[in-house]
């Protein structure tokens, strides 16, 4: 099996329950509290490790209670934090208030995330030589991202970027990317292509291929994802649940897809091993605690 190295966040998310969403300078009373850890890039390493993939990560936490816990909640999911520094800024947070209707409206203050800079990538580069895939989101500085974008595709491995959330993205980002995996309002972002139909989506698609994306994989909810590269494209529908809350169906998909390729999978088989964790991930409530083991996706029966 090959290795995967994830550079990325790690959040606590602090959730909070309402009846409605506050409105400007209202104070309301709210129901349950829960400290979940997320953060995009320890989602998807948590999502990877779970599915027996072999996974280290590069990130920053602050020296405060927070950090101490997302460090060993990726160490009791079997990821290597050995490349996990701690940094000035507290560790990142995110304030999410979900309302009854299941909707979220989401604050995130990065912290140490946004220290994580290119000493950093060069200081743990053996993270990446030791890897054959690397996986990228854009919660750590864009400079960052870029930077170890070029030194992965240096070193000749498969990356893989997440791009999430969305940014608009320059040239070189994008031409050091092999696979992208966005959703389809990410893909509208960094496009900068409206989308209204599918014929958008291809477009929209192209022009990142034209770019020098190798190939991308656009995620459509409960609809499915399609696969586009420069010869061919092919749809695969989603599988048939009933979603419960899709917070992380994105970042278990992307994990899913990294372990399939990991396992030297075809593109075909490792976007039916996603849709099934993708699936899985909307059936449950959280980030971290919806991500499936690999029990559960041979399990399932869509
Ligand atoms: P994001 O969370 O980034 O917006 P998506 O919502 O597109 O990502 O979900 C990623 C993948 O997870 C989808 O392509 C699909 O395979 C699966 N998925 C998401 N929502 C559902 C759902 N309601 N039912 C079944 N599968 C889903």
């Amino acid at each position: 099996m090959k290795n995967i190295c994830v550079i990325g966040s790690l959040n606590m998310d602090l959730v909070v329950n309402v009846d409605t969403m506050p409105k400007p300078g209202q104070t309301l009373l709210g129901g349950n509290f829960k400290e979940v850890p997320g953060g995009k890039g320890a989602n998807q390493a948590v999502a990877m490790a779970r599915l027996g993939g072999n996974v280290s990560m590069i990130g920053k936490v602050g020296n405060d209670g927070f950090g101490k816990t997302l460090v060993e909640a990726l160490k009791s999911d079997n990821v290597n934090t050995d490349y996990i520094h701690t940094a000035d800024s507290s560790t990142g947070v995110a304030f999410i208030t979900v309302d009854k209707n299941a909707q979220n409206s989401i604050v995130v203050a990065p912290g140490a995330n946004f220290e994580v800079n290119k000493e950093d990538v060069d200081k743990n580069i053996d993270c990446i030589k030791n890897s054959d895939i690397i996986v990228i989101q854009l919660e750590t500085p864009l400079e960052t991202v870029k930077y170890a974008l070029q030194v992965a595709k240096y070193l000749n491995k498969y990356t893989i970027l997440n791009p999430a959330p969305a940014l608009k993205l320059d040239d070189e980002i994008i031409s050091n990317v092999d696979l992208l995996t966005p959703n389809e309002t990410e893909l509208e972002i960094i496009s900068e292509i409206k989308i209204e139909n599918e014929d958008d989506i291809n477009k929209a698609a192209r022009s990142m291929i034209a770019k020098g994306v190798k190939e991308l994989i656009v995620t459509l909810g409960s609809k499915g994802s399609l696969y586009i590269n420069e010869e061919k494209s092919f749809f695969k529908p989603a599988y048939k649940v009933e979603a419960i809350d899709t917070t992380a169906a994105g970042d278990s998909f992307t994990g899913a897809l990294a372990v399939a390729l990991s396992n030297n999978k075809t593109m075909e088989e490792a976007m039916d091993f996603a849709s099934k964790v993708g699936a899985l991930s909307v059936m449950k409530e959280g980030a971290q605690s919806s991500l499936p083991v690999l029990e559960d996706v041979s399990n399932f029966r869509g």
